[in-house]
C-alpha cells in the first residue's frame, strides 16, 4: 500500500475510496483481469464507515439476487483469508430472529420458505427452543422465531484489509492520504481525476465514497440518492454468563440487534423514525476521520428498555460506550450499482 504522492498519470480505472466497498471493487476488477486499477483513499482505508460497522452477516436478502450476492461475499471471506493469511474475524454462530405478533412470525416462517429455495440452513423454533439457542433471553412475550444456522458476523476492518490485501496480490494499486479533489469528464465521459497530488488519465471511475457520494457526484451534475442517518448502538461492560458461541439475536418488533462482542453485548437499533445526520449544512466534512457524532440518549433510551426487557441481564450490566456514528441510506435502501445516466464510465 502506498501513502505517498507518487500517483501514476493513468491508469484504466480509478476506485476512489477505501471502505469495504472500494477495497472490494479494487479486488474484483483486478482478479477479473482489470490489474490496471488505482484505489485512491483520501485518508487510510475503513476510516469512513467501516471501521464501526456492527459486522453482522445475514445470508437472507430481500431478492433473490441479493441473497446470492451475501452468500457469495461469506463464502469469498473464507477463501481469501486463506489466500492473504489475514483474519476477517468470521465466526458463524448463526441467527436468531424473534417475533412478539403472530404477523411478524407468519413473515419469519417465509423467509425459512425463501432460504430453503438458496439451500440456507434455516428452522422455526419454539420458545423453549429459543431459550435454548439463547440463554439470556425473555421469552414471555415471544411467540416464536426463526433460526439461521449458519448466518454470522465478521470484523468489518479485517474483512477490508483482507480485501485490500488480495486486490495488491491480483495487481491492483492502492494509494492512501490521496483525497480526489474532482472527477474530470469531457462530453458526459469520464476522462480522469484531480488529487491534491496532481492529474491521473483514466477510463472509468468507480465512486465507493458512501456517504460522501452525493456531495462529490453533484459537482458534475450526478444526482446520487445516498443520504448519512445517525446510528446508534451502545456496548454493554462484561456479562459473565455470555458465551463467544453466542448467536446474533433480532427483535423487529422492538427494533433491535444484539452480538457477542469480546464477553459485552453490542446492541444496535434500527428505528422508525431515525435521525439524519450532519443536519447543519447536509454536508459531510472533508476531513471526517473515524469520526463519531454526539450522543442523543433521549432517542436511543426507548430501546434500551427495550433491549433490558429482551435481555435482563443487560439492568445490571452497565453502559461501558454509547456509541453514535453516520451511516449513509438510498431511498429503497437497495444498493446503487452500475453506470450513472448522466455520465458515462462512472
Ligand atoms: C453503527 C453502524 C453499524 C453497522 N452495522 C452493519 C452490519 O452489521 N452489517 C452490515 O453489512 N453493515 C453495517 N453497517 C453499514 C456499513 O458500515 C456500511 O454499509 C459500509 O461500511 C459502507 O462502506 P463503503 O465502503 O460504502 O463506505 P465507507 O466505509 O464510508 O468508505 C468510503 C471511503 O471513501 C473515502 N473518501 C471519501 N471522499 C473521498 C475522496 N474525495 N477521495 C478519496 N477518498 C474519499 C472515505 O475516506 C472512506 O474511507 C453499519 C454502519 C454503522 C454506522
Amino acid at each position: 500500500m502506498d501513502m505517498t504522492n507518487n500517483i501514476p498519470n493513468s491508469c484504466k480505472v480509478v476506485v476512489i475510496g477505501g471502505g469495504v466497498a472500494g477495497c472490494s471493487t479494487a479486488y474484483h476488477l483486478a482478479k477479473f483481469g482489470w490489474k490496471d486499477t488505482v484505489l485512491l483513499e483520501r485518508d487510510v482505508l475503513t476510516s469512513g464507515t467501516t471501521w464501526h460497522a456492527a459486522g453482522l452477516i445475514g445470508q437472507l436478502g430481500s431478492s433473490a439476487t441479493i441473497t446470492r450476492l451475501r452468500n457469495y461475499s461469506l463464502n469469498l471471506y473464507k477463501q481469501l483469508e486463506e489466500e492473504t493469511g489475514l483474519s476477517t474475524g468470521l465466526k458463524q454462530n448463526g441467527s436468531l430472529t424473534v417475533a412478539t405478533t403472530s404477523d411478524r412470525l407468519e413473515e419469519l416462517k417465509r423467509q425459512v420458505t425463501f432460504a430453503q429455495r438458496f439451500e440456507i440452513e434455516a428452522k422455526e423454533v419454539n420458545k423453549e427452543e429459543i431459550k435454548q439457542i439463547y440463554p439470556l433471553i425473555n421469552t414471555d412475550d415471544i411467540v416464536g422465531g426463526v433460526f439461521i444456522t449458519r448466518d454470522g458476523q465478521a470484523d468489518p476492518v479485517g474483512v477490508a484489509n483482507v480485501l485490500a490485501k488480495a486486490a495488491i496480490q491480483n495487481g491492483a494499486k492502492i494509494i492512501e492520504k490521496c483525497p480526489v479533489k474532482k472527477i474530470l469528464t469531457k462530453n458526459n465521459k469520464i476522462v480522469g481525476v484531480e488529487t491534491n497530488f496532481g492529474k491521473i488519465e483514466c477510463e472509468f471511475v468507480v465512486l465507493a465514497t458512501g456517504m460522501w457520494s452525493r456531495q462529490i457526484a453533484k459537482e458534475i451534475d450526478v444526482s446520487i440518492p445516498l443520504y448519512p442517518d445517525e446510528h446508534f448502538y451502545i456496548l454493554s461492560e462484561p456479562i459473565k454468563e455470555i458465551e463467544r458461541s453466542l448467536p446474533v439475536l433480532r427483535d423487529y418488533n422492538n427494533c433491535l440487534y444484539l452480538k457477542e462482542d469480546a464477553g459485552k453485548l453490542l446492541v444496535g437499533i434500527f428505528e422508525p423514525n431515525a435521525k439524519p445526520a450532519f443536519i447543519n449544512n447536509y454536508k459531510v466534512p472533508d476531513d471526517f476521520s473515524f469520526g463519531e457524532l454526539p450522543e442523543d440518549f433521549d432517542h436511543f433510551e426507548p430501546y434500551l428498555m427495550n433491549a433490558m426487557n429482551r435481555i435482563p441481564s443487560l439492568e445490571k450490566s452497565g453502559i461501558r460506550k454509547f456509541f453514535n456514528g453516520p451511516e449513509s441510506f438510498t431511498p429503497d435502501t437497495n444498493y446503487l450499482l452500475g453506470e450513472t445516466p448522466e455520465v458515462k464510465n462512472l
